[in-house]
């Protein structure tokens, strides 16, 4: 095969043909996995980021040809398993995503693969469907009484050890506790502020707050509504939210992607349709709804507004910002912050405006660290994944300690999921953050003054 070098026009994603019977056709796609491991074997780019690659080229180093074919198709399952979906081969490194016409999308191909996978029923579907039900899992551990039961089994060693043994999931691996007040029914009603749209972005926000801030973390999701606030900035929750989908959608059930898309997406619409910011406070969930319903539901024009509206939050602050109409008047200096770039926040293509917006405040010197944590969602903490999350965030747990002015005084991710297994690598390697993790909409609430 001759092609050029990359391709000189904009790189474009062709929607996901997920309706069509063809996508489920497992010899189709076997074919179509064969056909772009042979490109990847003649580039390996992407040996570095992640598992998916070293595992096909040893595949391929250890087969009797040292090709592609000579490679069991029972074997690339061996690949699609280590791909956790973060796109950022796709975004970053590949020059063969369309419109070249070697056509590679390496993630959404890994995608086809798991959906194949799930519909046939894998050996750890009951753990995968039970651990990325998160909106489910939340409604039930923040029941009063169970609550406190469930925080105490998850740091109970004999029960992870059981836990590990029965459900797959790593008994050292860092899990979230559950909120006793979750955030959705505690959040404080917002100030008549008038509306002041601005260039970039409008003058009134919906906050989507997903399920790992209202059920695990609630104080991120209160920091944010303080920000608004303090910036005048007239907001509401989004009257009805399930999960965003992403759990679902990095096991390949897009089933249910779809059930979660048709309860999220009409009432998203409507605020769309009414001039509404929507802000996710978790870099995942944006991209559910910038990026992968859109490419699901091409056609869907509801799906195409709630893109248009949806925003990260600091996307969102810093627009405020260049519109003229974000408040300045910090009162606290942060000083050394050292923050990481989450692979989902990355592959939003919107810049680095977290750091933009932390680099504004007083006193503060802000390191970036922009490598993949490992973490992954639910997939760094299976059992069978957990210890090669850990080696892939090496790097990052490593960096994080090394603020070039000396110990970071905070530590910040702008998935806090990601943070924790950022944190959790940090102390392994014997620098423990305790106190010192914040998510940076936190920060930025420190940094107002605020309470
Ligand atoms: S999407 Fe992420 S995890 Fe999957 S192969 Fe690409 S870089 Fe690796
Ligand atoms: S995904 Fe693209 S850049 Fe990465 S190894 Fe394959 S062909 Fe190369």
């Amino acid at each position: 095969m001759t092609a050029r070098e990359g391709s000189l026009e904009a790189p474009t994603r062709h929607p996901l043909d997920w309706k069509n019977p063809k996508f489920y056709d497992e010899s189709a796609c076997q074919d179509e996995l064969e056909r772009v491991f042979d490109i990847c074997h003649g580039c390996r780019r992407c040996v570095s980021l992640c598992n998916a690659f070293p595992t096909l080229f040893d595949l391929i180093d250890e087969g009797s040809t040292m090709e592609v074919d000579g490679v069991d198709r029972g074997d690339y399952m061996k690949v699609v398993d280590q791909c956790y979906l973060c796109d950022v081969c796709y975004m970053t490194k590949c020059p063969y995503v369309p419109p070249h016409e070697w056509n590679v999308d390496f993630p959404h191909l890994m995608l086809r693969a798991k959906a194949i996978a799930f519909r046939k029923g894998t050996p750890t579907r009951f753990r995968d469907s039970a651990l990325s039900s998160t909106d489910r899992n939340g409604r039930l551990a923040t029941i009063p009484i169970i609550v406190q039961a469930v925080n105490r089994a998850k740091n109970s060693p004999v029960l992870r050890n059981a836990g590990e043994k029965l459900a797959g999931i790593h008994r050292s691996a860092w899990l979230p506790d559950f909120a006793p007040r979750t955030f959705r029914p505690n959040a404080e009603a917002s100030a008549a502020h008038p509306v002041r749209d601005g260039e970039r972005a409008p003058g009134k926000v919906a906050v989507f707050a997903t399920c790992y801030v209202n059920y695990n973390e609630p104080g991120v999701g209160h920091d944010l509504l303080k920000v608004l606030d303090h910036n005048a900035i007239p907001y509401r929750l989004v009257e009805k939210e399930v999960c965003c989908g992403m759990p679902k959608l990095e096991l390949g059930d897009l089933d249910s992607v779809a059930r979660l898309k048709a309860k999220n997406i009409p009432g998203l619409a409507a605020l769309a349709r009414e001039g509404w910011a929507i802000v996710a406070p978790i870099p995942s969930c944006a991209l559910m709804f910038k990026q992968e319903l859109p490419l699901m539901f091409a056609d869907d024009a509801d799906v195409q507004e709630v893109r248009a509206a949806m925003f990260d939050p600091f996307e969102y602050l810093v627009a405020r910002y260049k519109d003229g109409l974000l408040a300045t008047d910090f009162k606290r200096e942060l000083g050394r912050i050292s923050y990481h770039v989450a692979c989902h926040l990355r592959v939003q293509n919107i810049g680095q405006k977290t750091r933009e917006l932390l680099q504004m405040l007083p006193g503060t010197t802000v390191h970036t660290v922009e490598r993949c944590s490992g973490h992954a969602g639910t997939w760094g903490v299976k059992k069978e994944f957990h210890e090669t999350a850990l080696k892939i965030g090496r790097p990052v747990f490593r960096q994080m300690h090394e603020h070039p002015r000396g110990e970071p005084q905070w530590v910040a991710s702008d998935c806090q999921l990601g943070a924790h297994h950022i944190a959790q690598g940090m102390e392994l390697a014997g620098n423990p953050v305790g106190e010192r993790l914040r998510h940076p909409i936190t920060l930025l609430r420190m940094a107002y003054g605020l309470a």
